[in-house]
């Protein structure tokens, strides 16, 4: 990254403020003619006072009170103050309007880089947050620091940097204009002190960089804490976070101290040789009015030190500046590999059929996660719509990948899978979502009332109908008897009653195919076999493919794809599965010992 692609990106961010710009321009220009004023009057001051107090003078050199024209004086100073005062009111007008209109803009292009970012990361691909180094912290770190950065930078130069340098500008022009020498001298000042704010710029480049590799860490971790809060405390590892926080912390302070020694040193040099120009100027301005030089009068000895703190004054702020781009150009890097990441928007082809139908083929699959953990090897699967469709299998085996890749979450690396004989990659992938239901084993309840997270499920829904989907799932009569019935917050049901809500929402949702990813995992045995009922009752014309360890649903269903470390070992009916023997019927003896069937037959005769 470096500045002129910096400000080209950052460009059509303040392209819709561009009367903003030259608004302020206008402004600063008129600023800038206002800041020499003061210096100019001054000049004049000294010289008509010195004029007057000479003439004033009696052959002995003395001010005589008889002679002095007392008039003349009373003008001279009502001119000041007028002119002075003036210029003061101006001078306020001026700095608020360009104050105002600098902030303006930054909160708004602010607001529009933050919402950029929100609207692209919203259209990538499942893969992205999946990879290593895009944690939620560290992509929300990269971000925040990213707008806050780019917006200082398009407040700093197109608000504060140019009326300084303007103003620096146009003192340079009245140096000169009153003497060449003079104007050389604060010229010649001004690249030393540049080289030497670029040298400080330099040396901490390196240091800044660690400095947004740090901070990410921090936020990472930070929010991995809140997290895992309960792992941690369940497992006393308070001081253990404490201290990785810590290390970060420290990492990140030092960093922070050695940065502020390498300023502080170079502030001072700085500070050195600005104080060596105005001595420069003085010297040499009370040498040419010793050697009276045409033009030059006592007043200029201050009129020329103004003007070149008019001219020093905007380079004292170049370090901030200097700053600010320095941290523009590390943080824009972290914001703009977020907002331009092209190649993570997630694909979609423009098929829209009719109606889907629902019926899967999965050919020669193999699929292999962004972090390079192969979990699908050669998967064949034909998946019918009117039928529960069961994958089974140990932890791991692959069934989530494969509902995944269905949903098209990821996309296969070799094979193919075809939905109504098309293949998935040609359907327009939100009208194919709009298509799936999705239950998972832990469904997120976004902040908001019940009834907000089951309308989720379809926006328009009226009343009745998210009454209706709450009934299908169970969770009616519960939510009925809560102080604010479906007006309660989401958040504080049970595992089991957020289980509920997300089956709702898919009843509201009503789509043709369903995929359920061990939803009756968290709720008691009576909600189970209440939802399994009400998901029998929606099988008919939908495609309905569960993943599940209860054993009960797995004998209900009608067609069962037994997997092992990512391969599909056995398929059919799953009577005939478990006559044939081999992993399947491993599985449901295994369950059924879990269960302690022998037990639990005996003491159900026992009732
Ligand atoms: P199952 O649903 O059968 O329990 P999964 O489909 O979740 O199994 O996982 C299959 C394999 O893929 C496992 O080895 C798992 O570690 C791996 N895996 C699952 N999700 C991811 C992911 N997001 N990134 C990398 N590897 C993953």
């Amino acid at each position: 990254m470096n500045l002129i692609l910096l400000f080209k990106k950052i460009w059509p961010f303040v392209r819709p403020y561009k009367w903003h710009v030259v608004v302020t321009l206008i402004l600063t220009l008129i600023g800038s003619l206002i800041a020499q004023v003061n210096a100019i009057v001054l000049d004049w001051t000294v010289d008509q006072v010195n004029n007057l107090v000479n003439a004033g003078k009696d052959m002995h050199g003395f001010l005589a009170r008889a002679t002095f024209d007392w008039s003349s004086a009373t003008h001279i100073l009502m001119i000041i103050t007028a002119i002075l005062l003036g210029k003061e009111l101006l001078s306020v007008i001026i700095t608020y309007s360009q104050n105002y209109f600098g902030e303006r803009m930054r909160v708004r292009v602010s607001r529009d880089l933050a919402q950029a970012a929100v609207d692209r990361i919203l259209t990538y691909r499942m893969a992205y947050f999946n990879r290593n180094g895009n944690e939620a912290g560290r992509l929300q770190s990269r971000i925040d620091q990213g707008v806050s950065s780019l917006s200082t930078t398009v407040q700093n130069t197109f608000i504060d940097l140019l009326p300084l340098f303007t103003s620096a500008f146009l003192a340079l022009i009245l140096m000169f204009m009153a003497n060449v020498y003079v104007g050389l001298t604060a010229l010649f000042i001004v690249p030393v002190y540049i080289w030497i704010t670029t040298h400080q710029a330099h040396k901490l480049r390196g240091w800044r960089q660690q400095m947004r590799s740090y901070r990410e860490a921090k936020s990472h971790g930070i929010v991995s804490i809140i997290e895992s809060i309960n792992v941690i405390k369940s497992f006393n590892r308070e001081s253990i976070e404490s201290k990785k926080q810590l290390d970060i912390q420290t990492a990140l302070t030092d960093n922070q101290i050695r940065t502020r020694k390498v300023m502080l040193y170079y502030d001072g040099w700085k500070k050195f040789v600005q104080q060596i120009g105005t001595v420069l100027i003085i010297i040499l301005t009370a040498y040419l009015v010793l050697i009276d030089y045409p033009g030059m009068t006592i007043g200029k000895i201050m009129y020329h030190v103004m003007l070149f703190a008019n001219v020093t004054a905007p380079i004292t702020q170049l370090q901030r500046i200097f700053d600010t781009l320095n941290d523009a150009l590390i943080y824009a890097e972290g914001y703009f590999s977020v907002v331009e990441a092209e190649q993570e928007v997630e694909p979609s082809g423009n098929y829209r059929p009719e109606k889907v139908v629902g019926r899967f083929d999965i050919e020669h699959v193999d699929f292999t996660y962004p972090n390079g953990t192969q979990a699908l090897w050669d998967i064949n699967m034909h998946i019918e719509p009117n039928k529960i469709t069961a994958f089974v299998g140990l932890s791991g085996a692959g069934k989530s990948t494969i509902v995944n890749l269905l949903d098209k979450f990821y996309e296969p690396q070799t094979g193919r899978i075809l939905l109504d004989g098309h293949d998935l990659k040609e359907y327009d992938t939100q009208y194919l979502r709009d298509n799936i239901g999705l239950v998972l084993q832990k469904n997120h309840i976004f902040s908001g009332t019940i009834e907000e997270n089951i309308r989720y499920g379809k926006p328009g829904a009226t009343d009745e109908e998210v009454i209706d989907a709450a009934k299908k799932a169970f969770l009616y009569d519960q939510v009925s008897k809560l102080p604010n019935g479906f007006k309660s917050q989401a958040t504080d049901l049970s595992g089991g009653q957020q289980q509920r809500v997300a089956i709702a929402r898919m009843f509201l949702k009503n789509p043709p195919i369903i995929f359920l990813d061990e939803p009756t995992a968290s709720l008691d045995a009576v909600a189970t076999e209440q939802i399994k009922a009400s998901i029998d009752a929606i099988k008919k014309d939908r495609t309905v493919i569960i993943i599940s360890h209860s054993i009960s649903q797995i004998i209900d269903s009608d067609l069962v794809y037994a997997l092992q470390n990512g391969r599909v070992e056995q398929s059919g009916d799953p009577d005939e599965l478990y006559k044939k023997g081999g992993v399947y019927k491993d599985i449901v003896d295994a369950s059924a010992r879990s269960l302690n069937i022998e037990k639990l037959a005996s003491t159900l005769q026992g009732g």
